[in-house]
């Protein structure tokens, strides 16, 4: 390869850079004290009423300059890249208005300027109903107009924007309401994303299949029926082990089960502020071999190229081929397997993006 230079390190394991392929990371405020709660007993439904959960990020992200996100962002984009993490989807979604929503995107926007990170942004507007809007029939129907009559087109003429994600659950859409979502948003020449079957089987994964969306996330009460649609279809499964934990779900997704059913898996931090705040993607992909029941190789496979196939950018991230990038991970270890022994660890030497060298441990020899 042309430019190509030589680089020593020394027996240690090289590993295409992580693919980060779900994250919420553009929000303003903190919510280590609903964590606390949630440990006493509190549910979240609870918190919620007392103004907190998504909709106390809704307000606190509305509330707070672009300037301001855009250096969170950035603080939160390097603490994945400590991990590994070369290219990172980044969703909007605690804007619920056209104006934050834009504001999130354009962060994100301003985020792959500042970082050679690869950045792919997808608009979630249909995270969940605003305050203002979500009390009644009408208003749910007025937002919903909105997201799919102003937001989505003015989102998929941005720079950067790739797809538009729906959260469905009965806290969120219904499947009908995530349908006209996501047919809006394939009309607008987005590719599509669903937040399924999560904390209930609502038939969600089955949906996503239909609609032809490139990847279904989170995926803990998902049918067996949804599988089989998910692997005919080649949707992507993005595994999310680090909220089944956080959000003490006593169960995570049945990755063993997918593969098995021909289901390309994916993983993802989904760092956000309430249901995951993990930063760590080897953290996630420790959890999905001992709580998802992916082999090592598998869960670095997920970590990689199926998570860069998840966000459509697997022909330029996720393996190391000429013409790609040179995003690449070194392990401090001449074993793969040290990436998942290392329990809690961030077992890497460096991490290279586009080539270049970002120091993540002080060096031992
Ligand atoms: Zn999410």
């Amino acid at each position: 390869v042309p430019g190509a230079r030589r680089i020593d390190v020394g027996g240690r394991v090289v590993l295409p850079g992580f693919v980060d392929a779900h994250t919420h990371l553009v929000w303003a405020g903190n919510r280590a004290h609903e964590l606390e709660k949630r440990l006493s007993g509190a549910t979240y439904e609870q918190i919620a009423a007392a103004g907190g959960g998504i909709l106390g990020t809704v307000a606190e992200t509305r509330a707070t300059p672009a300037d301001r996100l855009t250096e969170l962002a950035l603080a939160r984009i390097d603490a994945l890249t400590r991990g590994g993490v070369t290219a990172v989807e980044i969703k909007s979604g605690y804007g619920l208005d056209l104006d934050a929503e834009l504001k999130i995107l354009d962060v994100a926007a301003r985020a792959a300027e500042d970082r050679d990170v690869e950045i792919v942004a997808t608009f979630m507007g249909a995270h969940t109903y605003p305050r203002e809007l979500r009390d009644s029939a009408a208003g749910r129907e007025r937002y919903l107009d909105q997201v799919c009559e102003e937001m989505i087109p003015r989102a998929a003429g941005l720079p950067g924007v790739r797809f538009a994600d729906v959260f469905v659950d009965d806290h969120a859409f219904g499947l009908a309401e995530a349908e006209r979502v996501l047919a809006a948003a394939k009309g607008a020449g987005l590719g599509i994303k669903v937040h399924a079957d999560q904390l209930s089987d609502g038939g969600a994964a089955s949906l996503a299949a239909e609609m032809g969306a490139a990847s279904a996330d989170h995926l803990e009460h998902v049918s067996a029926e949804g599988l089989d649609r998910l692997a005919a279809s080649g949707t992507v499964a993005v595994l999310i082990p680090g909220a089944s934990l956080f959000l003490k779900m006593n169960r995570f997704a049945r990755g063993r089960e997918m593969i098995d059913r021909g289901v390309p898996v994916a993983l993802a931090t989904d760092l956000n502020p309430g249901t995951c705040p993990c930063s760590s993607l080897p953290l996630v992909i420790q959890l999905a071999c001992l709580g998802c029941g992916l082999t090592i190789d598998e869960a670095i496979v997920a970590a990689t190229l199926n998570a860069a196939a998840a966000c459509g950018i697997n022909d330029r991230c996720g393996s190391i081929e000429p013409g790609k990038r040179c995003d690449l991970v070194v392990l401090d270890a001449a074993d793969r397997r040290e990436l998942v022994y290392r329990l809690g660890d961030n077992p890497l030497r460096d991490v290279y993006v586009r080539g270049v060298r970002h120091v993540s441990a002080p060096a031992r020899d």
